[in-house]
């Protein structure tokens, strides 16, 4: 879910006008917070009646208008009961609808209670373990307007300003499905499948999830659109949206796979105006297929229904968006993988879902865009990841998990998520199997729900590195490391000096860095590891330092301030080391001299010249050895009168 108009424009524009960022920031989300803090989620006791049965599978029959709220029609849940059996079928609809019926296993039950948005149904005949139940709620009404959706209402109704057309649409994210359909809500336990049917006035178009089995034509000029899909669904993913829409398909081909694209536009004029920035759609779902594993609903499409709602909602297989934009489409389809195929397992887990799908606008600006739009997403993720907000939460799990404006913060889970994400990234260091690990945890909770433990579970199984404390300190915890470096050189000796400090309950940051070092004779990136609270780097370097830079392609969360400190005592080094030594492999190497050696020649032990040759490496001296037999042998190392001597012995290759 990404909304692109209220929170986040009033954020950005108050992020680039007023000095004091933090602050400014702080009032945006915080007193927003404040502001619409509600409780939506079902009671512990109704909880617990609802997760006594197992959803296989949700159907819709509604009949709805683009230019109204009002609903009338019908659901059905059908489930399977747990061990301990069923004697009450209890579900979540909202109180301003009228319930008109409810039939349990085709019996009308009369005891019907309700409280707030829990509905309790007593059973005639009490369900015993792995017992079938099918429940169908008939019901009326006009749907709330509270806001209480993660944009707007769970079930809203607009006339978009720009082309004039009237649009009816649904946004259940996080627990706004109850306030248009009767149902579970509960992340774990995802159908099996969804048919979605609704009747609608014919000049009107219907999207929804899956696949368009059947257009009804009915009297009164009225038409049903039939929806069904065949993939596990969660109860937030469930979706309309009405209007007078235009269509236009397009295929994306991931691996030769050829996946339908339905967009249903707006009419008057807005075809011609979207119709490039959609034509992105199958670069997209061809290179996230590439990335993540094929797209997940490739058995059925994906498409785009438009809405006015000031943003996108990845609605399972036919996303709702107001615009196009890169960004915006790219987020909405990634989630199709991170939120839908795998969802998170609980609120508290949301930067699953939001933290990877902001990580794929940055994938997908470095494929399709440029070098420099990708950096400036960065950076701008992790300065705002950074923001340190007085009083409020700094951790990207999201622990209160009945705030709405919580779980969809957009500085933890969206942009430190992000930041986390980019930073395992370089701590595998190993692209292959960072994409490779994200594959198998599609693969692994595809169709199901996921844990932050399950993702580290899955990058640790692969890796075989320990991440705990990558996700303590990352993850579960707070603020992020300043790093003060200071430098010197003298003659080919350089030092780094590197003292991390915390400005957190997070007593020290573990990380390795890298460190680009210009020279007059060009330019090195190394790999170092932040192991404790300063750190001395010791480095070999040809020609004069010109310029150091830490972290230069901006991997990791972090302040860094860098000055050259000519007081800087520079320590010799250690004596020269020949490795590997023996050698099998196809050269040595001689680390510490303290010339750089124009000739190397090597002799066996008869005192008989084998091998001279000249060097071109800077930092380390390299000697071939590949073509050597297995012996002992004398290196000769010199430049004019300077010279290093060291035996080495050659096993078989
Ligand atoms: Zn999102």
């Amino acid at each position: 879910m990404t909304k692109t108009l209220l929170l986040s424009f009033i954020c950005l524009l108050l992020l680039s006008t007023v000095a004091t960022k933090a602050q400014s920031i702080s009032y945006c989300a915080e007193s927003r917070a404040q502001a619409i803090q509600k409780k939506a989620i079902a009671s512990p006791e109704h909880q617990r009646q609802m997760n006594l049965y197992d959803v296989t599978f949700y159907k819709l029959d509604l009949h709805l208008e683009r230019n109204s709220t009002y609903i009338t029609g019908n659901a059905t849940i059908k489930a399977k009961v747990k061990s301990g059996g069923l004697s009450v079928f209890a579900f979540e609809l909202h109180q301003n609808f009228q319930i008109d019926a409810v039939l349990i296993n085709n019996r009308r039950e009369q005891s019907i209670t309700r409280n707030g948005g829990e509905v309790t149904v007593q059973l005639s005949t009490p369900l015993t373990a792995s017992a079938e139940v099918a429940a169908t709620i008939h019901y009326t009404g006009t749907a709330p307007s509270g806001a209480s959706a993660a944009i707007g209402n769970g079930f809203n109704t607009a006339r978009e300003p720009e082309w004039g057309n009237h649009v009816t649409w649904s946004l259940s994210e996080p627990y706004a499905a109850y306030e248009w359909w009767p149902t579970k809500q509960v992340l774990t336990d995802k159908a099996d499948s969804v048919h979605v049917f609704v009747t609608t006035s014919a000049e009107n178009k219907v999207g929804s999830n899956g696949i368009l089995t059947r257009v009804v034509d009915l009297p009164e000029n009225k038409r049903r659109y039939e929806w069904k899909s065949n993939y596990p669904i969660d109860y937030y993913l469930v979706s309309v949206a009405v209007s007078n829409y235009e269509e236009y398909l397009q295929y994306a081909y991931p691996n030769g796979t050829p996946i339908p694209i339905l967009n249903y536009v707006y009419g008057g004029g807005a075809m011609a105006a979207y119709k490039d920035e959609m034509d992105r759609t199958p670069g997209f779902i061809e290179h996230f297929s590439e990335l993540f594993g094929l797209y997940p609903f490739h058995g059925e499409k994906y498409g785009h229904s438009m809405a006015p709602l000031g943003g996108g909602m990845e609605h399972q297989t036919m996303t709702t968006q107001s615009t196009f934009t890169f960004t915006l489409t790219a987020h909405e389809l990634a989630h199709q993988w991170f939120g839908d195929n795998v969802t998170c397992a609980s609120w508290q887990d949301i930067w699953l879902n939001e933290g990877f799908a902001s990580y794929a606008e940055y994938l997908a600006l470095q494929k399709f865009a440029t070098p420099e739009a990708a950096e400036n997403w960065l950076l701008d993720a992790q300065d705002l990841a950074k923001l340190n907000v007085p009083g409020a939460s700094v951790q990207v799990p999201a622990q209160d998990t009945q705030s709405v404006v919580r779980i969809f913060n957009y500085r933890l889970s969206y942009k430190k998520g992000a930041s986390v994400v980019h930073m395992l990234r370089f701590e595998i260091n190993n692209d292959n199997l960072f994409f490779k690990a994200l594959q198998n945890y599609q693969q692994q909770y595809g169709g199901g729900t996921a844990s932050t433990a399950d993702l580290q579970k899955v990058f640790e199984q692969l890796t075989g590195k320990q991440l705990g404390y990558f996700f303590d300190q990352w993850y579960a915890g707070t603020g992020y490391p300043t790093f003060r470096i200071a430098w010197n050189q003298e003659q080919n000796r350089l030092l780094i000096v590197s003292e991390a400090t915390v400005s957190s309950t997070t007593p020290f940051f573990r990380t390795d860095m890298e460190y680009r070092i210009t020279t007059t004779t060009g330019d090195t990136t190394i790999r170092v590891t932040q192991g404790k609270a300063i750190e001395n780097y010791l480095l070999q370097v040809k020609g004069e330092v010109t310029r150091i830079q830490p972290d230069p392609n901006n991997w990791i969360l972090k302040d860094a301030s860098l000055q050259r400190n000519r007081l800087l005592a520079v320590p010799d080094f250690g004596p020269p080391v020949l490795y590997p030594n023996p050698v099998h492999g196809p050269s040595i190497k001689v680390a510490n001299l303290s010339f750089e050696p124009t000739v190397a020649k090597v002799y066996d032990m008869t005192g008989r010249l084998v091998r001279s040759s000249y060097f071109l490496t800077s930092e380390e001296t390299t000697v071939p050895v590949s073509d050597l037999p297995a012996g002992m042998y004398q290196l000769l190392l010199t430049n004019g009168s300077q010279k290093y001597s060291a035996r080495f012995v050659k096993v078989k290759n």
